[in-house]
């Protein structure tokens, strides 16, 4: 028998997302955002979720070619680009669009002979101070770029720090915006900014493509709920209890004890650990659901198994069915409890887990 634990990833959940991301961009172009293995949920079945989408945006190279090898035919974007002229050659091969980020990367480009048409994004750094050219250095990096014989389009591209909380005093979606349009004046192309938080709440800087990622899974990308968007959860994580013990006040559970009973309690042993992508950090009372009752874990989470308190779940037992997160229990209630996000909830997912599609 495997382990009870099982991820049911829902193919009509990420369709009715991906058409909740258009609804707030009508007019603009969408790539789906598949990287991290489309944020844990499997890359195939992700292509096949978001058939519908305009192109497929991920930061694997492998993975790109990969999606060309599934059969998919429309633009594959690679958004953090390419690190090495090697890779070039199989970028042209495979029609695969890149980001461009900074001079080595144009030097490669301007070095590098081929026939195919080359489609570039250039990064812009508008005050994230990750990846892309400064404002004041963007015009010469374009036209540098526009130079280049194989290089037929470029898509402007900035990426937001803030998109969630946009008045963020340390740099609000406003300041980013402002220093896009002062670096970009007068070039004339398509442009690209919105990642699903600017796609819920901004659709006026949508232009002409979109970036969701994790909202096309269901998730909140900041604060709110995904459910009040009207987002569905795609991934659901679910497995059973294998153990119940029955403590008395003064008992302690798990690795470091650091949960001690104050009184009797019952303890549900899940079948579920941080080697399954649950977070080892989570604390006492992080939401988990038993036989349709929402109570929380305790004790320190293990590799292989939680404990959950059943002291107020009546009947639960061996072979109980625990709703550890999707629907029925918001990924980002756990998160949140857990003090993380659902994307990182979604990626740790581990390969050892069964998935199931629903
Ligand atoms: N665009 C870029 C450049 C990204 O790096 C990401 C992910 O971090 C996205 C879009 C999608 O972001 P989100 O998952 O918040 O929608």
């Amino acid at each position: 028998m495997p382990r009870p634990i099982v991820a049911s990833i829902s193919i009509s959940a990420l369709q009715h997302n991906l058409a909740v991301a258009r609804a707030h961009a009508p007019g603009a172009k969408a790539w789906g955002v598949v990287k991290a293995n489309a944020y844990g949920h499997g890359l195939e079945r992700a292509m096949r979720g978001f058939a519908q989408a305009d192109g497929l945006a991920l930061i694997e190279v492998d993975y790109a070619v990969r999606l060309r090898e599934l059969g998919w035919k429309k633009p594959i974007l690679l958004l953090e680009g390419f690190f090495d002229a090697d890779d070039l050659p199989l970028l042209a091969r495979h029609d695969i669009q890149f980001a461009v980020h900074c001079n080595e990367q144009i030097a490669m480009l301007e070095a590098f002979a081929t026939e195919a048409g080359l489609h570039a994004h250039l990064k812009m750094n508008s005050g994230m101070n990750r990846l892309g050219f400064k404002p004041d250095v963007y015009r010469a990096a374009y036209e540098r770029l526009k130079q280049i014989a194989s290089v037929r389009s470029v898509t402007m591209m900035t990426h937001f720090a803030n998109a969630d909380d946009a008045g963020n005093p340390d740099l609000s979606l406003q300041e980013q915006v402002k220093r896009f349009n002062a670096g970009t004046q007068g070039l004339v192309g398509p442009k690209s900014l919105c990642n699903s938080a600017a796609d819920l709440l901004h659709g006026e800087l949508a232009f002409d493509w979109v970036r969701p990622g994790i909202m096309l899974y269901g998730g909140t990308p900041g604060g709110g709920s995904a459910a009040d968007f009207g987002l569905r959860p795609a991934m659901t994580l679910e497995s059973k209890i294998i153990g119940v013990q029955d403590i008395a006040p003064g008992e302690a559970v798990g690795y470091g004890s650091r949960f001690v009973a104050d009184k009797p309690m019952k303890v549900g042993v899940v079948a579920c650990g941080y080697a399954d992508g649950y977070p080892r950090h989570a604390p006492n009372g992080t939401p988990v659901v038993v036989d349709g009752v929402k109570t929380g874990t305790i004790g320190r989470v293990s590799m292989d198994m939680m404990a959950v308190d059943l002291t107020g779940v009546p009947g639960a037992g061996i072979g109980s069915h625990v709703l550890l997160w999707g629907e029925g229990l918001p990924i980002d209630e756990v998160a949140f409890a857990a003090g993380t996000i659902g994307y990182e909830l979604m990626c740790a997912l581990a390969p050892r887990v069964a998935v199931r599609e629903v």
